[in-house]
């Protein structure tokens, strides 16, 4: 065997795994295989100015390349199993929150020292919410920020670049059984291991799929969380933002009985674009360095769709409708709430004449002719419950960017270990459709490296 151990994919699941696995038995030989490029080489080329929209590169390095879809983002790790994915199925609530604590205690090692924890328990927020029927969820939230997040992940990648084989640029095309453990293949080189880790977060979807498929490992469909991303001024919010941060705040609609949800709120932060398999859709972020803030605060609102039969494919309805923007907006489009209740298209000429300013450069266009009706309904609605706990959410010049979509890898079946039904076949992070989060997916390469050095 060339390695005792593989990792497919450098995000926090395959970091996390193999910071682990040295740590606990340094003489283990592990080799770490990512599509994308070395942290250092990572950069997106929109600058707002010369290349003002996604071009479309070979490796999206929003996406990939050691930090994985983390690496520039608002390195927002949420210690709760109330959200962010359902690990704690497998390996129980408590382990779950004590691994989410464990890696908490590793990023404050490596960078992250006096960077602010907030919690959202027993908070006088949670009594204004419910007196509106909206339901703040529990949560402490550790903000890095995206500066401090990159600090951290160069301290990770220095710490371990001595004891790990990296190979970056290194797409990995297939996993074969192999006599005695496993053979992975990529652009045509083979390279063998005892235990191979899959952690290929989101931008492996769609190759997760198929080596599922090939090995005939047992998947099931998940959700697709579609919706837009507001952004309003930081003062609007600023009161629920400076005690915690982030709050993920749940109502459901009265109109259709649907649950719509707040989702990764950035304070003083940006909007950006995000490509997933050439698809364009929206994010944000925000920077702990105050010098970096901007003077808006962005956070999405999604609905969760997921379907059964005779449709299961809920990844393809996101994607379907994410095209749609798409193509109607050249990537992403920005309407003015006021705009859109008036049943009216924002036009440069209306968003110039705002009180507001955009921080992604998106086309001015109309999200009703892209959102299906009863997801539009569930956000207008929404936006409306929350302007009674932060007045000033439904006014006129309040931006929504479309469309925003969380897509979920399919669940792969493991068991409690994380392992598939091939022994020594690990499939952790976003990529097992079992995580959606920072905190979640790192937790899941800590307990998969545990479990292989104490097997
Ligand atoms: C802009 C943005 C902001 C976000 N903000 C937050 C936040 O504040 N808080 C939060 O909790 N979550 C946030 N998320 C989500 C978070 O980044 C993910 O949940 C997390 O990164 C998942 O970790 P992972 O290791 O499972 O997968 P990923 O981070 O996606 O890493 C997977 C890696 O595998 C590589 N890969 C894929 N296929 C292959 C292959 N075939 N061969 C080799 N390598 C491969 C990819 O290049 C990638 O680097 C954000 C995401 C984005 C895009």
């Amino acid at each position: 065997m060339n390695y005792d151990v593989i990792i497919i994919g450098a995000g926090p699941g395959g970091i996390f795994s193999a910071y682990e696995l040295v740590k606990l038995k340094p003489e283990l030989k592990v080799a770490v295989f990512e599509a994308g490029h070395a942290l250092e080489k990572r950069h997106c080329p929109i600058d707002g100015d010369k290349i003002k929209s996604c071009i479309g590169c070979k490796s999206c390095s929003i996406m990939s390349g050691f930090g994985g879809a983390g690496a520039f983002s608002d390195g927002k790790y949420n210690i709760t199993n109330d959200f962010g994915g359902t690990l704690y199925e497998y390996i129980g609530k408590q382990r779950a929150v004590e691994l989410m604590r464990y890696v908490d205690d590793i990023n404050m090692e490596y960078g992250g020292e006096g960077t602010k924890l907030y919690s959202t328990a027993g908070t006088r927020f949670k009594t204004l919410c419910i007196q509106h029927d909206l339901h703040l969820l529990e949560a402490s939230v550790r903000h890095l920020g995206t500066d401090i997040n990159y600090v951290v992940l160069n301290n990770l990648y220095n710490y371990l670049k001595d004891k790990v084989e990296f190979f970056f640029d290194t797409p990995v095309n297939a996993v074969e059984k192999a006599d005695g453990g496993y053979r992975i293949v990529s652009d045509g080189k083979a390279y063998t291991c005892e235990k191979c880790i899959v952690s290929v977060g989101r931008s492996g979807s769609k190759w997760m799929e198929r080596v599922c498929r090939e090995l005939d490992i047992p998947t099931k469909s998940n959700r697709v969380d579609l919706g837009v991303r507001v952004e309003l001024p930081a003062a609007v919010f600023a009161h629920l933002t400076d005690e915690l941060y982030e709050s993920k705040i749940v109502y459901r609609t009265a109109t259709y009985g649907d649950k719509v949800r707040t989702f990764c709120m950035n304070p003083k932060g940006a909007v950006v674009t995000e490509n997933t398999n050439g698809i364009i859709t929206v994010n944000g972020h925000s920077y702990e360095d105050p010098s970096k803030q901007t003077g808006n605060t962005n956070f999405a609102l999604l609905v969760s769709k997921s379907f059964s039969e005779p449709f299961k494919d809920s990844n393809g309805y996101g994607e379907s409708i994410a095209r749609l923007s798409n193509m109607l907006g050249g990537g992403v489009i920005v309407q003015r709430f006021g705009d859109l209740i008036r049943g009216r298209r924002s036009t440069p000429g209306r968003m110039e004449d705002s009180f507001i300013t955009p921080t992604l450069n998106a086309t001015p266009g109309d999200l009703s002719l892209v959102l299906p009706k009863r997801i539009l309904d569930g956000i207008i609605e929404m936006i409306y419950a929350l302007d009674k706990v932060a007045p000033g959410t439904a006014n006129d010049d309040t931006l929504l960017y479309g469309v925003e979509v969380k897509f979920y890898n399919m669940e792969v079946e493991v068991n409690e270990r994380l392992e598939s039904c091939y022994p020594g076949l690990y499939i952790i992070g976003d990529g097992s459709g079992i995580t959606h989060s920072l905190s979640h997916a790192s937790a899941s390469g800590v307990h998969v490296a545990r479990g292989i050095v104490e097997a």
